[in-house]
């Protein structure tokens, strides 16, 4: 077998895009697996989360709002770090952004790097990748833990319920319809990324999640999830995802393997269960990789570069 291209270097083809409504408030802008956006419509203001990946891309999130209102786009919310969420937010002239105090210290401390390879991994998800302003996109406001934002009489939560898909992740909860959305904490027929994960806290943080009983969920990737058994499922999914691929990459580094040979151990066991996923092949060394650091000697994940993105590569794929 050639070599695989270099994380989604390959993956080419346009996804089909839905947007979806969930209630009076609330929808989702999915793409079969592609990072999703959600738009909440308050009695006097809109609010976008995660802005997808350039302002370009954005202007077809911009495009569906109009269709269902023509109210102010006067938030957008950051589920997290990750360039792919974040570098779309020019597009919506917002008058605030928002993000955890511990996602803010993310940005600070690799944003420019994430950018970087992040764009490096996964052109198409940067479709016009020039339309993305020099520089990074960055909160004005922040929070810790907890933040109500109030949309005239809508009440929309902004909740940390621990660590999971990075340090800093927040979920949206709109508390009178019993829908959340979930970020990159969940996803539904998608590989979960967790190259920047904290493998040992994600299942508590899901279980924090599931105590609030959703009645529907808008995960980071894959379809809104729009009953309570699809809503189990997602969350079922992505714990067995993380548990399983910690499991067996904590027995191999226990028996004193190397990063390579767990790599290949741990792809094959997950892949019967986990392969027909979206981005599987993509996450797979930089999940590993993560959970290898987190089974050994880095508490806290290293930051991705261009660089250490291709070196890793060659190891394990090479
Ligand atoms: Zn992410």
């Amino acid at each position: 077998m050639p070599p695989k291209a270099f994380a989604s270097r390959a993956d080419l083809a346009d996804k089909l895009v839905s947007f979806t409504k969930l209630s009076d408030h609330a929808y989702a802008y999915t793409a079969e697996g592609d990072p999703n956006t959600g738009v909440i419509v308050g009695d006097d203001a809109v609010l976008v989360l995660d802005t997808q990946a350039t302002p370009v891309m954005a202007g077809d999130v911009i495009r569906r709002i109009r269709e269902v209102t023509d109210k102010p786009i006067k938030y957008v919310l950051l589920t997290h770090y990750h360039a792919v969420r974040v570098l779309g937010a020019a597009a919506y002239r917002p008058e605030h952004i928002i993000a955890s105090e511990d996602t803010l210290s993310l940005i600070r401390e690799r944003g420019e790097q994430d950018k970087a390879s992040e764009i490096g991994r996964f052109p198409r998800l940067f479709r016009s990748v020039e339309s993305v302003p020099p520089g990074l996109t960055w909160p004005t406001i922040t929070f810790t833990g907890k933040m109500t934002l109030w949309l005239g009489k809508l009440e929309v939560q902004l909740l940390q319920l621990g660590r999971g898909h990075t340090k800093g992740d927040t979920v949206v909860w709109l508390p009178a319809e019993r829908i959340l959305f979930s970020g990159d904490l969940v996803e539904y027929d998608a590989t979960p990324y967790a190259g920047d994960a904290y493998f040992t806290d994600w299942p508590a943080t899901l279980d924090n999640i599931a105590a609030l009983e959703p009645a529907k969920l808008v995960p980071g990737r894959g379809r809104a999830l729009q009953t309570e058994a699809e809503v189990a499922a997602g969350l079922e999914g992505t714990r067995a995802f993380v548990a399983d691929l910690f499991a067996a990459v904590k027995s191999g580094a226990a028996a004193g393997k190397d990063l390579r040979a767990v790599y290949r151990e741990t792809i094959d066991k997950l892949r019967p269960r986990y392969g027909h996923w979206v981005i599987f092949d993509h996450c797979m060394p930089f999940d590993v990789s993560r959970a290898y650091d987190e089974a050994t000697v880095h508490r806290d994940p290293r930051i991705w570069t261009a660089e250490r993105d291709v070196q890793m590569w060659k190891a394990l794929e090479g």
